[in-house]
């Protein structure tokens, strides 16, 4: 099954990939993991990617394309993934479809701009390996450390209010309409905020007709 997680920063395409990812068998893809280890390695996409992130840009597609198109070709792939964060503008979904990828459902998670505003403060993520937490909703067994890897968790830079304002300005100019776009191929499905992890999650599975 080919999926993509769209929804705005802190809407919990992370996070509901993740239980997916586990549910499904099939791997996460995360542009925003792959850039950030780029920019940890200090590698030639890192450094033109650092800046567009700091302040809360989109890179520009070309970069991402090439991501994509690559880490879509490995191994783990074959079988199916989740795209999260990806795409995240109409050239991407297009480059997508020209590159002859088709998908099964793009599972749209709708919150509203304030909550995120409000989540996004208690965000962490791990240094190391890209998992979400959040202090108070999704804590990790112990504090400051990552279930799955145990490396520090830390904030993200542009989880900074002011940052995370220009990144929900970004979404709805050229990332909201991509809705428009998969809902023409007849792929969206919308699951509205549930306020609780499990409940989006028991959500999502409904709207792609799985069993709980
Ligand atoms: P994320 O971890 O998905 O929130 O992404 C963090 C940042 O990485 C974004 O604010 C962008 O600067 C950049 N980024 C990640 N994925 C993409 C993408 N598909 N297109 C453009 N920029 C991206």
């Amino acid at each position: 099954m080919n999926l993509i997680m769209l929804g705005a920063p802190g809407a919990g395409k992370g996070t509901q990939a993740a239980v997916l990812n586990q549910r499904l068998g099939i791997p996460t893809i995360s542009t925003g993991n792959i850039l950030r280890a780029a920019i940890k390695d200090g590698t030639p996409t890192g450094l033109k990617a650092k800046e567009y992130m700091d302040n809360g840009q989109l890179v520009p597609d070309a970069v991402i394309i090439g991501i994509i198109r690559e880490r879509l070709q490995a191994e783990d792939c074959q079988n199916g993934y989740i795209l999260d964060g990806v795409p995240r503008t109409i050239g991407q979904a297009e480059a997508l479809e020209e590159a002859g990828i088709r998908f099964d459902a793009v599972i749209d998670l709708e919150v509203a701009d304030e909550a995120i505003m409000e989540r996004m403060s208690g965000r962490r993520v791990c240094e190391s390996c890209g998992a979400s937490y959040h202090i108070v909703a999704i804590p990790p067994k112990k504090e400051g450390v990552c279930d799955v890897c145990g490396s520090a968790l830390v904030q993200r830079a542009d989880d900074t209010p002011e940052t995370v304002r220009s990144r929900l300005t970004v979404y709805h100019e050229q990332t909201e309409p991509l809705k428009a776009f998969y809902s023409q191929r007849g792929l969206l499905r919308t699951v509205p905020d549930q306020g609780s992890m499990e409940a989006t999650t028991a959500a999502i599975l409904e709207v792609l007709g799985q069993k709980k």
